[in-house]
C-alpha cells in the first residue's frame, strides 16, 4: 500500500457507478433512508442505461440526451456521498479499507468500510491485433461520446469486430445512421457463441440483406494506421470455415475506424487484493442466494460478478440482485435471490430475435416452426425438458 493522507469511515461503500452500482444505492435507500453509502467510481457518476448505447446514433441521441441525472444530481438526491473520477486502487479485506487514486488529488487516500459492494463492472476485450489507441468500443458512455462526435462528421466506413449482440445492434445503428459497415466475425453467423446454426443463418441473411456486410468466419490479425490517416484491418479467414465464406472477401478493408465488440474481462487487480474467489472470464463468485462473496462484507454485482460459474451481463436481473444485498447488508430477513435468466432481445429493427432460458449453440435443438417468417426452436436438456428457446420473426416485426 502507497501512502495514506485521510481515513475516512465510510459506512457501506460502492465501487462502481455503472447501473449495478446505482441499483444498490436504489435498493438500500428504499429500505434505510440515512445509513452512510459512499459511491466511489473511476467516472464522473453519471446514470444513465447502457443498453442505450447501441441505439443512440441512429436516434440522434448525445450523452446529454443519454444522462438521466448527473452524478452530483444523483448522490445530492440520494443523500449519498460521490467521489467521481476515484480509481480503486487496493482492496485490504483484512482491515476494511480501500486504497483511493484520484485525478484531482495527487496523494493516494483511504477509506474503511463497513460493506463493501464490487459493483466495476467488466472491461472490453482488445486482442493484440486490436490495438487499443486506435479501436474504439461501446461499452461506457464517455469513450462512445467521443466516437459518436467523430462519427458526426459525415458517413464514414465503420469496421465492427465481434458479431455477439452488441456488435450486431451498433451495426444496424451505424448502417441506419448512414454509416458503411463491415461487420467481422470468427463464426460463420452473427450470434453463433449463443444459438444453432439455423437460427444464425437467418440472422445473416437479414443484415446483409439491410445493406451490413458480414465477413464470417475471418480473423482480424491486425489494424495499422496508414499515412492518409485510414484505418488498414488485416484479416484472414479461418482455416475451418466452409469455402463459401473463405473466399468471399479478398480486398484489403481499409476503414475510418474500428470498434471492438470482442467480449468483455473482469479486472483481476481488485479481486486479486480482496482475496476473492473469481475468473475473469465469467467473474466475481458470489454466493448465489446472498452475493457475499468469499471475502466477509464484500458483496458483488453486475458485470463484474457470476452466479454458479456463469456470468449475467443484462439489466434486468439487477433489481432483484440490488434488493437482496440491500437486505443482506441491512440484516433485514430475506428469502434469497433466486436467478431467473432474462429475456433475451436483440434491439436489431432487420430481424426479431428473442431467447428465454439458457441458450447454447450446440446441444439438442429442436425445431418447433419453421416458416418463411418465423423460426421457433427448443433446446432440450438431457432429460429433454425445454431449457431455451429462440423465437425470430423478420422481418415484419422491424417495421412496427
Ligand atoms: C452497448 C451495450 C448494449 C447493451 N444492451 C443491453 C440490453 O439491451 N439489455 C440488457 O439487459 N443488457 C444490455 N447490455 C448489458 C448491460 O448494459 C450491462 O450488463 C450493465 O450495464 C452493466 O452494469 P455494471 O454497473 O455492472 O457495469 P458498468 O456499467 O461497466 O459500470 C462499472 C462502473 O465501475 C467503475 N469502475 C471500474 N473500475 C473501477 C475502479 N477500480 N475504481 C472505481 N470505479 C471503477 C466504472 O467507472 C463504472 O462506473 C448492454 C451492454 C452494452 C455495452
Amino acid at each position: 500500500m502507497s501512502t495514506e493522507n485521510s481515513n475516512t469511515q465510510s459506512g457501506i461503500v460502492i465501487i462502481g457507478a455503472g447501473l449495478a452500482g446505482w441499483h444498490v444505492i436504489d435498493a438500500i435507500r428504499s429500505k434505510d433512508k440515512n445509513i452512510p453509502i459512499t459511491l466511489v467510481t473511476a467516472d464522473n457518476g453519471d446514470r444513465y442505461h447502457k443498453p442505450m448505447l447501441t441505439m443512440a446514433i441512429s436516434q440522434n441521441k448525445r450523452v446529454a440526451d443519454l444522462v438521466r441525472a448527473t452524478g452530483i444530481e444523483a448522490a445530492e438526491a440520494a443523500q449519498i456521498t460521490l467521489l467521481a473520477h476515484t480509481q480503486v486502487s487496493d482492496i485490504d479485506a483484512v482491515n476494511q479499507k480501500l486504497q483511493l487514486t484520484s485525478s484531482a488529488q495527487s496523494d493516494a487516500t483511504a477509506i474503511d468500510y463497513e460493506k463493501l459492494v464490487l459493483a466495476m463492472g467488466a472491461h472490453p476485450i482488445f486482442p493484440k491485433s486490436l490495438p487499443e489507441d486506435l479501436v474504439w468500443h461501446v461499452n461506457h458512455i464517455e469513450r462512445f461520446g467521443q466516437l459518436q462526435e467523430q462519427l458526426a462528421t459525415g458517413s464514414q466506413h465503420v469496421a465492427i469486430v465481434g458479431a455477439g449482440m452488441v456488435g450486431t445492434e451498433i451495426a444496424e445503428d451505424l448502417l441506419k445512421a448512414g454509416h458503411k459497415i463491415t461487420l467481422i466475425d470468427l463464426n460463420d453467423a452473427p450470434l453463433s457463441q449463443m444459438l444453432p446454426p439455423q437460427a444464425t443463418a437467418r440472422i445473416t441473411k437479414a443484415i446483409e440483406s439491410q445493406g451490413i456486410e458480414f465477413l464470417g468466419g475471418y480473423q482480424v490479425t491486425g489494424v495499422t494506421r496508414n499515412s492518409d490517416d485510414k484505418l488498414h484491418v488485416s484479416y484472414e479467414p479461418i482455416a475451418s470455415t466452409s469455402e463459401n465464406t473463405a473466399v468471399k472477401h479478398l480486398e484489403p478493408l481499409i476503414v475510418d475506424h474500428v470498434i471492438a465488440s470482442t467480449g468483455l474481462l473482469v479486472d483481476d487487480k481488485l479481486p486479486t487484493a480482496a482475496g476473492v474467489e473469481f475468473d475473469r472470464r465469467t467473474g466475481i463468485v458470489v454466493d448465489a442466494l446472498t452475493l457475499r462473496t468469499h471475502a466477509a462484507n464484500i458483496y458483488a454485482i453486475g458485470d463484474c460478478m457470476s452466479i454458479n460459474g456463469v456470468a449475467c451481463r443484462y439489466v434486468a436481473p439487477l433489481r432483484a440482485q440490488a434488493a437482496t444485498i440491500a437486505d443482506d447488508i441491512l440484516e433485514n430477513e430475506h428469502d434469497g435471490y433466486v436467478h431467473k435468466p432474462p429475456m433475451i432481445r436483440l434491439k436489431n429493427k432487420a430481424i426479431s430475435v428473442m431467447v428465454i432460458g439458457v441458450p447454447q449453440p450446440s446441444g439438442n435443438w429442436q425445431v418447433k416452426t419453421d416458416s418463411a417468417d418465423e423460426l421457433v426452436m427448443n433446446l432440450l436438456d438431457d432429460k429433454e425438458v425445454v431449457s431455451a428457446t429462440v423465437t425470430i420473426k423478420a422481418p415484419t416485426i422491424a417495421k412496427a
